[in-house]
């Protein structure tokens, strides 16, 4: 597998190599080359295939020759030992939890698989780095845990003091260990800004950063799977598929992106966001320009005024966007409408969509997945398209006990994995958005 960078101007890299450093050096993202495809005989014979195996299966197609297949085997085993469930909301409709890992999101996916792939290569050579991440709020926790207790790779976890929940942040500051939280008085997209500029910076070079969001290929890989599985488990019936997609920085639509590259027929990709609407902007007006600062919405996972990920749905559709935001070459813009529909939902909307869902069909969703159902709920009423739907539910509903509990009165069921951090003390440090200040915490934690 070879990657190249989206900003056209680095070597082409391997694996590893893409996912130890993270950012290619011209501060592109890496994409691979070229994707295997599944023929449908092989997407069938994922049928009765625990999620486990088909991820084996999958990413030994995926990473052939990059890890031994003993190893790969014993990874996707140990990282997917939770359940996927498909529950089925009416004849067209499903809801995928992708909420059952530790920390009850979909980042844990992502997360679970790139930490033991990099603790892989790491051993391999006895080296040992610093994974830097920003997070909105589920991707620290995700990633903590996933790193938690590793000996050659530390974490250091940048989040927006306003804009995570109690819950989230405890998932961060309880851990210990290898594990160093920072809460950043600013937004996501400041922490994102400072994490972004001491990967770039020559000065740390020295620390062995790397990064650990969804700008890293290692995470990008593993969020494929789950829409080659679910579309094996209801192939029964459906041609096509649509996937409706609650999104953010655009990882998990990346990974929908690159499951229908290797071969899953899905018809539209559907992607929704909260009031930050810069992505269906783009995509009705052609024209791109972030939102600064993003907006706080309940679905706060969300709130990305500027998702990195867009840079490489442009560059698999021809065109090239740089970090900033400029796009110097550009898509394929009729036939990125013609796969991709892209939706903006409100707060209010959200909220209703909670309630209709659990009255009309006696189902729990949260903020984040209520922004999917609605999404679908809009492009089914303004196409006519009723071709089966899967939506993706990427939280569990009692990381937001306030939001669902207004609109449905149910008190959803804490897991056992979030009660555990409860009773916990915490451990942070502080920190404002300059970068100098950031820079120097770095040189002398690590240093
Ligand atoms: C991160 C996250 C999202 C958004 O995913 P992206 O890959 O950033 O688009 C949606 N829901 C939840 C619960 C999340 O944690």
């Amino acid at each position: 597998m070879k990657l190249y960078s989206t900003n056209l101007n680095a070597p082409e890299v391997s694996f590893q190599e893409a996912l130890i450093t993270g950012l290619a050096p011209d501060r592109g993202l890496y994409m691979p080359k070229s994707l295997p495809s599944f023929s449908k005989e092989e997407i069938d014979s994922f049928k009765d295939a625990p999620y486990s195996e088909v991820a084996y299966r999958v990413l030994s197609k995926v990473l052939e020759g990059e890890v031994d297949d003993e190893s790969l085997k014993a990874i996707t085993y140990e990282a997917y030992n939770y359940d996927v469930p498909l529950e089925q909301v009416d004849e067209q409709t499903y809801i995928m939890r992708l909420d059952r890992g530790p920390t009850a999101s979909f980042k844990d996916f992502a997360a679970r698989m790139m930490a033991r792939l990099m603790q892989y290569y790491l051993n391999k050579e006895n080296r040992s780095l610093t994974i830097l991440t920003a997070t909105s709020g589920d991707t620290g926790s995700a990633v903590a845990d996933a790193f938690y207790g590793l000996d050659n790779i530390k974490v250091i976890v940048l989040f927006p003091t306003d804009e995570v929940s109690d819950r989230q942040r405890k998932q961060m500051t309880t851990l210990g260990k290898n594990i160093t939280a920072i809460s950043v008085d600013g937004k996501f997209d400041d922490c994102q800004a400072m994490v972004k500029q001491a990967f770039a910076d020559e000065d740390l070079k020295h620390l062995n950063l790397s990064s650990a969001n969804s700008i890293n290929i290692g995470r990008l890989v593993p969020q494929s799977i789950y829409y080659i599985y679910a579309y094996a488990k209801l192939r029964d019936y459906p041609e096509e598929i649509i996937y409706s997609i609650p999104s953010g920085n655009f990882g998990n639509m990346m990974g929908c992106v690159l499951a229908r590259t290797m071969g899953v027929p899905i018809k539209k990709i559907i992607t929704s966001v909260n009031e930050n609407d810069e992505v269906p902007t783009f995509l009705s007006t052609g024209k791109y320009s972030k939102i600064v600062p993003s907006k706080n919405c309940l679905s706060n996972a969300m709130n990305v005024g500027h998702p990195s990920n867009l840079a490489r749905l442009i560059a698999i559709y021809g065109g090239v966007m740089d970090e900033q935001g400029n796009i110097s070459k550009e898509p394929d813009m009729d036939k990125l409408r013609n796969d991709i529909y892209s939706t903006s939902v409100t707060d209010a909307e959200t909220k209703e969509t909670i309630k209709d869902i659990f009255e009309t069909y006696n189902v729990l969703i949260e903020p984040h997945g209520a922004v999917g159902v609605k999404g679908l709920l809009e492009f089914r009423a303004q196409s006519g398209d009723n071709t089966l739907a899967v939506t993706l539910e990427t939280a569990d509903p009692a990381k937001f006990p306030e939001h669902v509990k207004a609109q449905t009165g149910v008190e959803p069921e804490l897991p056992d994995s979030l009660n555990k951090v409860e009773s916990k003390d915490e451990f942070m440090d502080y920190l404002g958005t300059e970068y100098p200040a950031f820079k120097n915490y770095l040189q002398e934690k690590l240093g």
